[in-house]
């Protein structure tokens, strides 16, 4: 029923959907709740939920017109709900819900892909809690998140949780980047210098900076001075991305970013 892909990537999450699709088996849930860090893996799960619930065939391979608007992101029937700034609003979510008193001749799936409770929180999400309960017919719901921990206990009560499998995060080895942020030219030069003799390609090292600096902001948050001087850096490391894009011969692009902050 789903496509193999992500039958193979999320097999158990693939397996209690297309259960619940079946006809004549269990019904689908009015909610589901997908937990994990892969929002790709996620969207794709509930795509696929979409396509099937709208697909007259429900076979993988099938190119009607349902499943041809699924897999283009154009189907009417597929809402994605996404913040605005950092919050959904209230007003979105009322609009959301006369939106789906009135009957459609579709199936209509909703997804918000950011759900957690700051996000979602508990005045924008009381008006979708009697629809998610007893939604309209041929209506259900995605709601995605890290953790079920991190969404508003009124939805996760009346939600299906759907636990995915974790894509195993990067490893970043802080190691590589001693001595940065440089103290002056000389140091800033053979820093740079050091760095383009690793195995490591430039794009990675940018990442590891970028990583450290934030990390450095997280942890003296109370040191203005010191904040400020590594927030500047990570402007000219997002710089420094750019002009690698461009095709910026490496060494100039070091040398140039490991110099900007002295
Ligand atoms: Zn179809």
């Amino acid at each position: 029923m789903f496509d193999p892909i992500i039958k193979q990537k999320q097999p158990f999450a693939a397996r209690i959907l297309e259960s619940a699709l079946t006809p004549g088996r269990e019904k689908p849930a009015n909610a589901y709740i997908l937990t994990g860090n892969n929002t790709d893996d996620m969207l794709f799960l509930a795509n696929e939920t979409a396509r099937i619930l709208n697909c007259g065939h429900k076979i993988e391979e099938c190119t009607c017109v349902n499943c041809s608007w699924v897999r283009q992101n154009t189907h009417p029937a597929v809402i994605r709900v996404e913040p605005e700034k950092t919050v959904i609003t209230i007003a979105r979510t009322r609009e959301l819900k006369h939106s789906l008193l009135i009957s459609s001749q579709y199936h209509r799936v909703i997804i918000f892909t950011k759900a957690d409770y700051k996000t979602l929180h508990s005045e924008s999400a009381n008006a979708l809690l009697k629809i998610i309960e007893e939604p309209p017919r041929r209506v259900t719901f995605f709601f995605f998140a890290r953790d079920r921990e991190d969404m508003l206990d009124t939805i996760v009560s009346r939600s299906q949780v759907i636990p995915l499998k974790y894509t195993p995060e990067p490893v970043f080895d802080f190691s590589l980047l001693g001595g940065f942020p440089p103290e002056n030219r000389e140091k800033a030069l053979l820093l740079a210098e050091k760095l383009l003799k690793e195995n490591t390609p430039a794009e990675d090292i940018l990442e590891i900076m970028q990583r450290h600096l934030v990390l450095n902001i997280k942890q003296n948050s109370e040191n203005r001075d010191f904040c400020l001087k590594n927030i500047n850096y990570l402007k000219n490391v997002q710089k420094a991305a750019n002009e690698l894009k461009s095709y910026v011969n490496p060494q100039a692009v070091l040398d140039s970013l490991l110099l900007s902050g002295l």
